[in-house]
């Protein structure tokens, strides 16, 4: 096997260490892979392992993290065949989305992954998570972002963290998995992104333009009020109940979010749940989300909302055609027509 893959270490439980009583990203992790892999090297396609000078525990991520890790790939695209991004669980489904918009056309696989249980602890889900994406990153049939967590290969912008303690963190509320690795690594090439002519945009992120506001029952106009006041704010990920519902009986409340709107913030809604789609139209307190101008964000996940917000608000849209590119799907992000 004479493909090519980089592996970028961004720090997460995968290679953190005990320090002080608690776990911390560890250093030189490429030599600490390769001691620990077991799997024959001549079984995996020839990799080569770096790191980010900062470490981090993905908790700590901000969108600026997003910009490094992409410049990291496309400095490197013409040169390997495929990527592994080395990354922690907590916010891995942000960045699977970002990168996501960022890699628009990618033409080779850029594979997520991390693991539950730290590389040198027992059981850990490490090397297996690490093996099957360094295999995966060498499929010349996949030509875009994705995890691969405990055998499931899951499109990035439709991945989510539903587990905090199982080894099957991840999983694609919302769309099929593109393929699972068993007994043989399994590829739904009917579903799988054709390969696309690279058109890579890395802007720049505020960090504080976007978000996201959960609703609860009892939430108050104050709250929302205070958010939409943040002046760098241009987005709001309004994650509401079921199909796309809010207290529309709180006429304080909705009028604080039209005020926000009118003043040029772009509110798209999300699910809290974790499987279906949003319909503004369903029932009247969706209606009125709808009436004032809230985005419909269908069954975008709300990782992927925020990131999409993000990217489009940092390439530049605005106003109506920023709501229009919300709600075009983009890289597999969306199955369902926004209403
Ligand atoms: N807090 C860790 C992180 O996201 C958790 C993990 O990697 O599983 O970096």
């Amino acid at each position: 096997m004479n493909r090519r893959v980089l592996v970028l270490y961004t720090g997460g439980t995968i290679g953190m260490v005990s320090s002080g009583g608690s776990y911390v990203p560890g250093a030189a992790f490429g030599d600490r892979l390769t001691r620990h892999l077991g799997t024959p090297l001549e079984a995996l396609p020839h990799f080569d392992v770096i790191e980010l000078d900062q470490l981090i525990d993905s908790a700590n991520l901000s969108p600026t993290h997003w910009h490094t890790m992409a410049e990291v790939l496309i400095r490197n695209w013409e040169r390997y065949d495929g990527f592994v991004l080395l990354h922690g669980t907590d916010t891995m489904a942000y960045t699977a989305s970002a990168l996501s918009y960022i890699l628009k056309g990618a033409n080779k696989p850029v594979i997520l992954t991390g693991s539950q249980i730290p590389l040198e602890q027992p059981r850990t889900d490490a090397v297996d998570n690490v093996t099957t994406s360094l295999m995966l990153a060498a499929r010349p049939e996949i030509s875009e972002v994705c995890v691969c967590f405990r055998g499931k290969l899951i499109r990035g912008n439709r991945s989510r963290k539903l587990k905090t303690s199982e080894l099957d963190a991840f999983d694609s509320p919302n769309a099929p998995l593109l393929g699972r690795a068993a007994i043989h690594l399994e590829l739904r090439h009917d579903l799988l992104l054709p390969a696309g002519q690279p058109d890579f945009q890395l802007p720049d992120f505020e960090h504080a333009g976007v978000a996201s506001l959960v609703l609860y029952p009892g939430i108050s106009a104050a709250v929302v009020e205070s958010i939409l006041a943040i002046p760098e704010l241009k987005g709001l990920v309004l994650q509401s109940y079921g199909a796309g519902n809010a207290p529309d009986a709180d006429a304080d409340l909705i009028k604080a979010l039209e005020q926000g709107i009118n003043r040029g913030i772009t509110v798209i809604n999300v699910s809290q749940c974790p499987f279906g789609q949003i319909s503004q139209t369903a029932y009247a307190s969706g209606a009125a989300l709808a009436r004032i101008g809230v985005v419909s964000g269908a069954d975008l996940t709300p990782e992927a909302a925020f990131a999409k917000l993000h990217f489009l608000l940092a390439t530049g849209y605005s106003g109506a055609s920023l709501r229009r590119e919300l709600q075009r799907p983009r890289q597999g992000d969306l199955s369902v027509q926004p209403h």
